[in-house]
């Protein structure tokens, strides 16, 4: 993938993508593999936004069952069954279990019916998988079985535990990088560092975007049949640059803690606990502990002040875990639709066809709620592209198309980072050391490996010696707890 906005601006294209999260690469990869002359522009860095913070939970719906939601809890299967599918280096079954302490219509009961309509429903989650990521049943545990396999949980008043498989995704930067570079092997010209700042007009009609190179602070037009917005939480944003007039979409912000391991249980698999009216999650990933997730009002308050009283949290919600004493290592941190607290959350994405919801031609918006659903629901999307080009448009295959590049970079870290800068556009040392080499997702990194880094970069790159100094201290404040 080669960043030339000269040849982004140098022909008309059937869709210009807007955001280059999880939905957005996603919409980009469907489009350009069947056949869409596509485009796709990032403000910032790809997946560098709220899917950078996702919980790296492939969910499969159960959660959905509770409000009686059977097409969403369909979807999920769906979708957390295509992921396993397309990206079977990088996501792979996990276990869930959540402790019962009582009975009827939040305990042991309750349950056990969940577990078995989850199953019913989900009959065909393991079709087309290979054996090894196949899921099992779900099924209840008694509290002998319970204490067995994890000793630690508190035993008093234990009616059993709910255990079932979804998945995780191990490294949802590569994830996100496997669509984009799907996207672009299939023809579709991408940037990051690219923002739109205004929208083209014929009329009503929308026919492109202004995009604004921030590396260079020129301005230039992009011209395209229709404009995907899939910008998140900004979304909003690129509709008012539309002169769309609509209520703003409400936005929690939602935040992750990644704590020191080791794991404290034998067995890994998360664990769900109530705390609050919803439940948190503690999940094994790789040597650490992701918790999850807070749902605040955003904005929020102070950084460092809101992660330590989530930690205090969930130390009580996971008495076991010694997650008191374990150092934050990271903080995840993004806006999700929703309202009030995490009750409040949005749990249908939005697809919107402005030229018969706002009489705006030549726009579509996506904005979804789960890391998960994605890949269905750019799918949606680009069905919906092809409608408004007017043209027939071939079956979508990216449920079924093998992502080559949804794994880690191989070779010595002097040839991955050169692979970064090359072959995936990575323009910063955090764009880098971050979103492509995986190297701090779990924490700060070791400096060796930064000094590293900085020199392929540096030579790659053309960068000086104040240019090195800044790339550092930019890396750094994504560590910063505040
Ligand atoms: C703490 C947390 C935990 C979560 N855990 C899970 C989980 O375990 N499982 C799950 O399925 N989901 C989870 N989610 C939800 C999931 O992460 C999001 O639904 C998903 O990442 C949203 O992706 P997106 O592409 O819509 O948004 P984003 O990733 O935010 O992408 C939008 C992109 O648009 C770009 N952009 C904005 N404005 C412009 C512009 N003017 N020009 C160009 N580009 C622009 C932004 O820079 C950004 O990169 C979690 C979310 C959070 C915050």
């Amino acid at each position: 993938m080669k960043r030339d906005l000269g040849a982004l601006a140098s022909i008309e294209h059937d869709l210009l993508v807007v955001g280059g999260g999880i939905y957005g690469v996603a919409a980009a990869w469907d489009a350009a593999q069947r056949g869409l002359r596509t485009a796709l522009v990032e403000a910032l860095d790809f997946g560098g936004g709220t899917s950078w913070n996702s919980l790296k939970t492939i969910h499969g719906g159960l959660r959905h069952l509770q409000r009686a939601d059977f097409r969403r809890h369909r979807e999920s299967v769906r979708e957390r069954r295509a992921l396993l599918r397309i990206a079977p280096e990088i996501v792979r079954p996990l276990a869930f279990l959540v402790p019962t302490y009582g009975h009827g219509l939040r305990g042991r009961e309750a349950f056990a019916l969940g577990l078995l309509a989850n199953d019913l429903l989900g009959w065909d989650r393991n079709r087309g998988l290979s054996l090894e990521q196949r899921l099992p049943s779900g099924r209840m545990l008694s509290p002998r079985q319970v204490s067995k396999r994890a000793p630690q949980l508190p035993a008093a008043g234990l009616t059993g535990a709910a255990l079932w498989h979804d998945a995780q995704v191990e490294s949802g930067e590569r994830l996100t990088l496997g669509f984009l570079r799907a996207a672009g092997e299939a023809g579709a010209r991408v940037a990051n560092r690219a923002r739109v700042t205004g929208l083209l007009r014929e009329g009503r009609r929308i026919v492109g975007a202004v995009v604004r190179d921030d590396e260079t602070g020129q301005e230039l037009e992009v011209h395209a049949r229709l404009v995907l917005n899939a910008a998140g939480p900004d979304a909003d944003r690129i509709g008012t640059l539309a002169g769309l007039v609509r209520p703003p979409t409400p936005l929690l912000s939602a935040m992750n803690l990644v704590l020191e391991g080791p794991w404290p249980l034998r067995e890994r698999l998360a664990v769900g606990a109530a705390s609050g009216g919803r439940f948190l999650f503690l999940v094994p990933w790789r040597d650490r502990l992701l918790v999850g997730t807070e749902y605040a009002p955003a904005p929020e308050r102070p950084g460092a002040e809101a992660a330590e009283a989530f930690r205090s949290e969930a130390a009580r919600a996971f008495p076991w875990g010694e997650l008191e004493s374990r150092p934050i290592r990271l903080v995840h941190r993004g806006r999700v639709p929703g309202r009030g607290g995490a009750s409040g959350l949005v749990t249908a994405g939005r697809l919107c066809d402005h030229e018969s919801e706002d009489g705006v031609p030549g726009l579509v918006t996506l904005q979804g709620v789960k890391y998960t659903t994605a890949r269905g629901m750019a799918e949606r999307a680009i069905d919906l592209a092809f409608r408004r080009l007017r043209r027939p448009g071939p079956p979508c295959r990216t449920a079924e198309t093998l992502l080559p590049w949804a794994r880690p970079l191989v070779g010595s870290l002097e040839e991955r980072a050169g692979a970064a800068v090359r072959e995936e556009m990575a323009r910063t040392l955090a764009d880098a050391v971050l979103r492509r080499l995986d190297l701090g997702t779990a924490g700060p990194p070791a400096e060796s490996e930064v000094e590293t880094v900085v020199r392929v970069l540096a030579g790659e790159l053309g960068w000086d010696p104040a240019r090195q100094r800044a790339e550092r201290e930019g890396l750094a404040a994504a560590f910063h707890l505040a």
